[in-house]
């Protein structure tokens, strides 16, 4: 991927699934790669299998649903690195339930972690990136977030709203080099998804027109090609990549 060595690329969530995927790929890329985590125990112990890997990752311990974690990281990322140029909002949690039994505690959660930790990250350092007329900013969202979901109006919701988000930013910065994208992941193989018993598994196979999950380095691959000069001219989009399971 051309023109990513060197950059500081910043990857919520990326001890996940998906963002593990991520994070390796631009660190592949040339990337240096700082990943935020919540339990210190289990951070230790992907740096740990990721040094083994032979890949260098920073952590950094942040609660993106609190605006005031963020501000912390920001400060201590913007000072110790000189700022991120690569930020890919990618944590993420699901709290479902149908509308009638959904709580409000469910609601909020799932739109603070999911959405309102887009705006708390981005914040940080969108002006580093302007100042220096270069960044990237890619919004992990959800099939779930174009197609809507039974049993997920607050992931739904969320996601969706990632993306007005997107849009909105990607219009404000685009003349400065700063380009925002989202990625809509459909049904993705990861260890969660994995665990789930093998006839659901295969009920959520049977409607993916591909025939099977994808995988978290397909995620990952997009991410980085948006990230890189070669993807300079996408902005403002939202790229599905969900084996044709919705298409718009
Ligand atoms: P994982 O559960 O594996 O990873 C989610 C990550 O988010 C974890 O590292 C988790 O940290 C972190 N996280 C959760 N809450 C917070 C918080 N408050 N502050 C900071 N970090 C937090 O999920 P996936 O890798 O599957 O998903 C990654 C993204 O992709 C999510 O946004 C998800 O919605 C989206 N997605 C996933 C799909 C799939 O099929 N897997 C499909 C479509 C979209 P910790 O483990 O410490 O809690």
């Amino acid at each position: 991927m051309s023109g990513l060595n060197g950059k500081v690329a910043l990857v919520t969530g990326g001890t996940g699934g998906i963002g593990s995927a991520i994070c390796v790929k631009l660190a592949q890329a040339g990337c240096k790669v700082v990943s935020t985590y919540l339990d210190e125990a289990q951070a230790s112990e992907w740096k740990k299998k990721m040094a083994d890997a032979g890949f260098d990752m920073a952590i950094v311990k942040c609660d993106v649903s609190s605006f005031e974690d963020c501000k912390s990281m920001g400060e201590k990322l913007n000072a110790e690195f000189g700022g991120v140029d690569v930020l890919v909002n990618n944590a993420g949690i699901t709290k479902d339930g149908t509308f009638r039994k959904m709580s409000e505690g469910q609601w909020n959660a799932v739109l603070t972690v999911n959405l309102d930790s887009v705006f708390n990250v981005t914040k940080q350092f969108i002006d580093g990136m302007l100042n220096k007329s270069w960044g990237r900013v890619i919004n992990i969202s959800s099939i779930n977030g174009q197609k809507g979901q039974f049993g997920q109006t607050n992931y739904s919701a969320a996601k969706a709203g990632m993306h007005g988000f997107t849009m909105a930013l990607a219009q404000e910065t685009a003349k400065k080099g700063v380009t925002v994208n989202s990625i809509s992941p459909g049904y993705i193989g990861t260890e969660m998804v994995m665990a789930v018993a093998e006839d659901v598994r295969n009920q959520i196979i049977a409607q993916i027109p591909v025939g099977r999950l994808g995988k978290p380095e397909e995620i990952a691959a997009l991410v980085a090609f948006l990230a890189s000069e070669d993807g300079a001219f996408i902005t403002g989009a939202n790229i599905a990549a969900n084996g044709g399971q919705h298409m718009c």
